[in-house]
């Protein structure tokens, strides 16, 4: 099959859009154009309550699988795409659902809290899901005599139990992108730029989250940034959102804190997998859906979709 990509390429996804009555949802991660072009950008916790209440009939998802598989589980009536079948997560992949399943066995007394960043399969294993907007809300609710095991992302799970003073069963994961920032460019940025602020998502490890001003969800970090009286700040979290983050405060500036391994290049700090959905591949999937290079239906088995609901849908009541 020979794939064509319009000149127009904009022009197209929008019509395509309207002939499908579809809504694209675009995670802050995703690149500029992306962003530009969906009709909401936002956090994990915006994203699922956007794709559990829409119109649309399909649902077009610039992020990563798990997300889309948030919006497939949330909204079964719906065709959910995603522009590259290959965006995963490191958190997902992190946290295999048949060692997680037998690592549970050894606490069968505790409560099972899992970030969103997991497959369906873990989630369906879990009891509640929290992202790191809800993730202190939820777990400040949770009886102070239930043991609780906190999955996949360890660095978040120390985060929360330093902010409710909860001691939890933590699993080993971790973000690739959120864990490779260099402490000690962090540092030389800090001296350069005294007034900036740092500001970090807490799936960074705790030596870095000890040196920031705010710590928060990436739309608790965009509140920060609009709210704040200073002009510069210090970013630790994925590059893509400065995009957001210049729309809001276009006269501030913002500094990408370098990783350990990156010679201070700006784009050594994207997600991987977020990068590799691109405005190319989103107009492929509208246009010819799974049939396309890149990009897939998401489907689910019914059974493991009602079971990955249930602690989705614990979320949402409880945040
Ligand atoms: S930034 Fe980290 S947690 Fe987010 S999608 Fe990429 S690998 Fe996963």
């Amino acid at each position: 099959m020979t794939f064509h990509i319009p000149e127009n390429i904009e022009e197209e996804i929008l019509r395509l859009k309207e002939q499908k009555n579809a809504i694209i949802l675009s995670h802050f991660y995703q690149d500029s154009e992306i962003q530009d072009i969906a009709d909401f950008v936002g956090d994990s916790l915006d994203l699922s309550r956007k794709a559990a209440d829409n119109e649309a009939d399909e649902i077009y998802f610039c992020g990563v699988k798990f997300m889309a598989e948030v919006a497939k589980i949330l909204s079964p009536s719906k065709k959910v795409y995603i522009p590259d079948a290959n965006a995963g997560c490191s958190l997902e992949t992190s946290c295999p659902p048949a060692e997680f399943a037998e690592f549970k066995l050894k606490f069968p007394n505790a409560l099972t809290v899992t970030y969103i960043n997991c497959s369906a399969e873990i989630k369906a294993l879990s009891d509640i899901i929290v992202t790191s907007s809800n993730a202190k809300k939820i777990i400040s609710q949770i009886p102070n005599d239930k043991e609780i095991i906190f999955a996949p992302d360890q660095h978040l799970g120390r985060y929360i139990e330093k902010e409710t003073g909860r001691k939890m069963i933590l699993w080993h994961g971790s973000c690739i992108v959120h864990e490779q920032y260099s402490e000690k460019e962090l540092i030389k940025l800090k001296v350069n730029h005294p007034q900036a602020k740092i500001i970090a998502h807490p799936e960074c490890p705790e030596t870095l989250l000890n040196y920031a001003d705010h710590i928060g969800s990436t739309s608790s970090i965009l509140n920060y940034v609009k709210e704040s009286q200073v002009d510069e700040f210090i970013v630790l979290t994925e590059h893509h959102i400065i995009h957001q983050m210049k729309r809001l405060r276009p006269n501030a500036k913002f500094y990408d804190c370098p990783f350990t391994n990156s010679a201070g290049c700006a784009l050594c700090n994207s997600c991987p997998y977020m990068a590799l959905n691109d405005l190319e591949k989103l107009y492929l999937v509208m246009k010819y859906g799974s049939k396309s290079e890149f990009g897939q239906e998401i489907n689910l088995e019914e059974n493991l979709r009602l079971q990955a609901k249930r602690p989705l849908q614990k979320m949402l009541e409880l945040s």
